[in-house]
């Protein structure tokens, strides 16, 4: 955390803090401090043998009455036409998880200790047991787990909730952290942005943050002891800092980035309900990246297209014990309604389990010296083929309602994938078998993210739909440089000229075979790289739904055969150029254009 204080400034009370940007935009307003529930003070007292199975009765009572709450609170989001539902879903699996009302039991009958004191204990083993996590997704699932203690120890305490009944006018909400289900109970109209104390880009206040389009700066360290309920306070999203009681040079500086920000969006707006396109009207489709604890109702706000990647994992990730195929096919099912949502030729392209790497199933967690490497995604399925029945069985279900494709995480030989398209014609058979409807018409398409896999892609494109490039993976499987350690991310180059000649190889591929590509790794959401792989010949680019505005206007800026001559400009400097002059030729040839791209960029592609 760093601060500075204004020295020449005579206002004593200004501070500015900086934080990490969570969801950007800029807002201005007075302060309203939520405070947390507070800790909730637990009763601790021994229970005589004879009272033990009372105990018992009333944590179970105390369940079924925590478990009426979220079912009513997840009917009420839904019926609202409100997002975030699926938050609650997780909160009604962890509720459910048989492991943990089982230890509950054991710590009332062995120590005999009241059952307020069971939760708490047991629930501390979990809970430090996922702050120890490494995966920042997961540890940030700690305050799930809190907010489900949380709420049953008010059941059975007879604590009335916490709530934001007092906001009447719009406001910076400040918090030292938010639950989630303290983040649904907001009343959104009048929230003009969060500051967090804490938190990470992946918290749920970040998430929901950037799906409703809320400007937000987490991390703070404790932006709630610096400030006092009324304060003016400027909350700046995009660069991840606020100022409280900032002065007038400040105000005046903030002003003119709000305004700025303001023209920039206007500029953006113009092709707002247009189809993706070039200058010269060749299609391009823009499409959204969604994973399940997501909401997934801002995403025509942004003018996606259709979801080109649901990171199904999502669902495991978040919960304490797998899905049920009822439960993966309900919220695929709200996948596919979100997409019908979005447009008549709006698909949902459901990526199977990609679990391994850095995303672990509980208990799974490196259990192998090399998990990028190891038994992961199509790999982990192949292997555990119930689960793998259950998923297609899921995703066949949820694509009678709506246009939907499977696509294959991690394909590396042909092998693979025709394992698993015989999975998924048994999966076919069994719903035929017990007449489930589903779209005999599901497409099918391949992840490109192995090397062997653009090397193998005339093969692969004979027997799939469509291909979707992973440049996460293929680029840190092309140059041997893993995604998550920071010491080698200088090797983590997109524009690498093996990078390059492999994408080039798989566009033309699937050019041979007239199936479409698309990319759906990080690299569709740069608009220097999205342009160079639609020059590529790539048809459509899915990337987190915020970017899409951006990515669409740097295309409308420039015609087809202006983002050809790009492309082929970058494959001939692969003889004899690095990455990043294969970038910046790529840059500047963009910005000779489309000039505002460079301002753009700043604005809109940070946070
Ligand atoms: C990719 O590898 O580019 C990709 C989209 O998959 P993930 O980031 O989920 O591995
Ligand atoms: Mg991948």
């Amino acid at each position: 955390m760093n601060e500075q204080r204004d020295e020449l400034d005579a206002n004593p009370a200004m501070v500015t803090i900086s934080g990490i940007a969570a969801s950007r935009g800029f807002a201005a307003g007075p302060v309203f401090v939520h405070r947390p529930d507070p800790v909730i003070s637990v009763p601790e007292y021994e229970v005589s043998p004879d009272r033990v199975a009372a105990e018992l009765v009333r944590y179970h009572a105390a369940l079924d009455e925590t478990r009426r709450q979220i079912e009513s609170l997840i009917s009420q989001l839904k019926d609202g036409g409100r997002s975030g539902a699926d938050i609650f879903t997780n909160h009604l699996a962890i509720l459910d998880d048989p492991e943990t009302a089982s230890a509950v039991e054991r710590c009332v009958r062995e120590t005999r200790v009241n059952v307020e004191t069971a939760v708490r204990r047991t629930v501390g083993t979990y809970r430090a047991a996922f702050s120890r996590m490494s995966d920042p997704y997961l540890r940030e699932r700690v305050r799930d787990i809190d907010d489900v203690e949380r709420r049953v120890l008010r059941v059975l305490l007879g604590v009335a909730e916490n709530a934001f009944a007092q906001i009447s006018e719009p406001v910076v909400v400040v918090a030292s952290e938010l639950a989630p289900s303290e983040t649904v109970a907001i009343p959104r109209e009048l929230v003009l942005g969060f500051a967090i104390d804490s938190g990470s880009a992946t918290s749920h206040v970040s998430l929901l943050a950037r799906a409703l389009g809320i400007p937000a700066v987490v991390g703070l360290g404790d932006v709630v002891a610096r400030v006092n309920p009324g304060d003016d306070i400027l909350l700046d999203g995009t660069n991840g800092t606020v100022t409280v009681n900032p002065d007038v040079k400040t105000c005046a500086e903030f002003a003119r980035l709000v305004k700025r920000e303001r023209e920039l969006r206007v500029l953006l707006e113009e092709d707002r309900g247009r189809e993706g396109a070039t200058k010269d009207g060749a299609p391009v489709r823009f499409c959204a990246n969604a994973q399940p604890g997501v909401p997934l109702g801002g995403l025509a706000a942004f003018g996606a297209e259709g979801i080109g990647l649901y990171r199904s994992e999502y669902l495991w990730l978040a919960r304490e014990r797998p899905p049920t195929e009822d439960e993966q096919a309900e919220a695929y099912s709200e996948a596919v309604r979100a997409s019908a949502a979005l447009g008549p030729n709006s698909i949902v392209v459901f990526r199977a389990l990609d679990i391994g790497g850095d995303k672990f199933l509980r208990g799974q967690t490196a259990s192998e010296p090399n998990p990028f490497l190891g038994n992961r995604s199509i790999r982990w399925l192949l292997s555990h083929r119930e689960s793998f029945r259950e998923q297609l069985r899921a995703i066949l279900r949820a694509s009678a309602l709506g246009r939907s494709a499977i696509l294959w995480p991690m394909v590396a030989t042909i092998g693979e994938l025709r394992a698993a398209r015989a999975e998924l014609e048994k999966a076919k058979d069994e719903l035929r078998a017990a007449g489930i409807p589903f779209d005999e018409h599901l497409l099918v398409g391949c992840m490109i993210e192995i090397p062997a896999a653009a090397l193998s892609a005339g093969q692969f494109a004979r027997e799939v739909d469509f291909f979707s490039i992973g440049t996460n993976d293929l680029i840190q499987y092309t140059l041997a440089a893993d995604r998550s350690i920071a010491c080698v991310s200088y090797l983590y180059q997109p524009t690498n000229p093996a990078v390059l000649r492999l994408i080039d190889m798989t566009v033309q591929a699937a050019n041979r075979q007239n199936i479409p590509v698309a990319v759906c790794g990080a690299t569709a959401g740069d608009p220097v790289l999205g342009a160079l792989w639609v020059g590529m010949g790539v048809a459509e680019l899915s990337m987190s739904a915020s970017y899409i505005p951006v990515l669409r206007k740097v295309l409308r800026g420039m015609t087809s055969a202006e983002l050809r001559e790009m492309a082929d400009r970058a494959r001939r400097m692969c003889d004899d150029c690095s990455a990043a002059e294969i970038y910046e030729a790529c840059r500047s040839y963009i910005l000779s254009k489309v000039p505002e791209m460079e301002a753009i960029q700043t604005f809109f592609t940070s946070a």
